[in-house]
């Protein structure tokens, strides 16, 4: 399924094609049609599956749809999510996704001046994204008019109900117009939140997604952060000092493929390409060959590997990162199957670091980052950025931990169907 699929607008589109999505994630191809159809939802999805814009993708198409008029706007959508660190990336999603439209939103969240934010409220937006103390306060001060809310949001709900936030979050529901849609986003699925969404969703949806990243668990994942230009002699250093055969490496595009082959070939290691540009023969040559052994290193593009029957390999190296994070567990799950071993070696230059990050964050792993090797990435003279990413891929030390903690327990336990 494309985007184009789910009959976003053009503008929607657009911001997307840039963001390099290349498809929607499988909660996004569940929920953008039943939020386009007017339902109310439960959305049982972890951070990282994409569920953020899961919802905010349709809310913009139903904004910029409405248009808006040129007076301070009365709030369209209430978006009520536990913590300011969680408003704030949800903020950046809509800055990104509603970037060609003229849709506004703005955070509202305590522990901060309360001044600015009223100023804000005074000057208008069509979605609100706070948290649910501040957000009752400012009711309270006559600030926040409810009135004309179509959508209610309430996001990682099982997260409001740890931290004590329940009772705030049904006074705030209750200041809503009866007729809004609501759509209520948790990771688990405990009674209290199962009763909350029985008493203020009509007729829900229910829509659950995996963790997409359940595959990536059980292989031993490596990553090398290396300069662009050193990594063919990466890749020939690591295949030859770990003596590795029957490796699977992924390139981005089908030049990038051949010239991976052509480096290795230079230095004695049997390689061969995969993808589009080769005829249906050469690419079963190349295939059966690899199968035989005869070819220790198949090096192919994501496409073109899509349709290939290898997928209990030992080894397989990432030379580029995807830019889509499902790729990357596609890619790495043909390894480390059927109670194999099996490794996941990624390669990140420095342009590719946000998607490393991303990845990262998408697959709940922590991948070991192999910091002695010959080509780390170099000092940067003008910002005197580090050698390697080593220290901002370290988890901070905040909320989000307790929260993926509890996760993790929670996804431990069976999974039970909460209905
Ligand atoms: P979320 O689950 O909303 O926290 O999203 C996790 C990450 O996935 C965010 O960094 C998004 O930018 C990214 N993301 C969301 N949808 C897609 C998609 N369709 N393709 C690639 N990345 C995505």
């Amino acid at each position: 399924m494309t985007f184009e699929d789910l009959h976003l607008n053009k503008n929607i589109l657009r911001a997307i094609e840039e963001l390099g999505y290349q498809a929607p994630t499988p909660i996004q191809e569940k929920v953008i049609p039943l939020v386009l159809a007017e339902k109310d939802l439960i959305g049982c999805a972890q951070t990282g599956t994409g569920k953020t814009a899961a919802f905010a993708m349709p809310i913009i198409h139903y904004l910029h749809k409405i248009g808006n008029t040129k007076k301070a706007k009365k709030a369209k959508v209430l978006i009520i999510t536990p913590t300011r660190e969680l408003a704030g990336q949800i903020a950046d999603n809509f800055t990104a996704y509603a970037k060609y439209t003229n849709v506004t939103h703005i955070t509202i969240y305590g522990g901060m001046s309360i001044k600015p934010q009223i100023e804000q409220l005074k000057k208008g937006a069509d979605v609100i994204i706070g948290t649910p103390g501040r957000l009752l306060d400012l009711y309270k001060q006559k600030q926040l008019d409810l009135d004309s809310l179509h959508y209610l949001v309430i996001d990682e709900a099982d997260l409001m109900l740890d931290m004590g936030f329940i009772d705030d979050v049904k006074k705030l529901i209750q200041l809503t117009p009866s007729n809004r849609q609501t759509l209520l986003f948790s990771a688990t699925m405990p009674l209290p939140v199962r009763e909350l969404a029985h008493e203020f969703l009509q007729k829900p949806e229910y829509v659950a997604v995996d963790a997409i990243s359940s595959s990536a668990k059980t292989v031993k994942q490596h990553v090398y952060f290396v300069e662009k230009s050193d990594k063919k002699k990466l890749l020939y250093h690591i295949i030859r000092n770990q003596k590795l055969t029957d490796v699977l490496v992924f390139t981005r595009t089908k030049t990038g493929a051949d010239s991976v082959v052509e480096s290795l070939k230079k230095n004695g290691i049997n390689a061969e390409s995969f993808h589009g540009d080769k005829s249906q023969t050469a690419r079963q040559e190349a295939l059966d060959s690899f199968k035989n052994k005869e070819t220790k290193v198949l090096v192919a593009t994501d496409i073109a590997a899509r349709g290939i029957d290898i997928d209990n390999l030992p080894c397989v190296i990432n030379f580029d990162l995807p830019n889509i994070p499902e790729t990357f567990v596609h890619r790495i799950g043909r390894t480390g199957r059927a109670g194999n071993e099996g490794i996941a070696i990624s390669f990140c230059d420095k342009s590719e670091k946000t998607y490393w990050d991303t990845i990262v964050k998408f697959t709940r792993t922590q991948p070991k980052v192999v910091s002695e090797h010959p080509y780390p990435w170099k000092e940067d003279v003008k910002t005197g950025q580090k050698k390697t990413g080593e220290t901002s891929d370290q988890p901070k030390k905040d909320y989000r931990n307790k929260n993926k903690s509890r996760k993790s327990e929670a996804s431990k336990k069976k999974k039970k169907r909460w209905y």
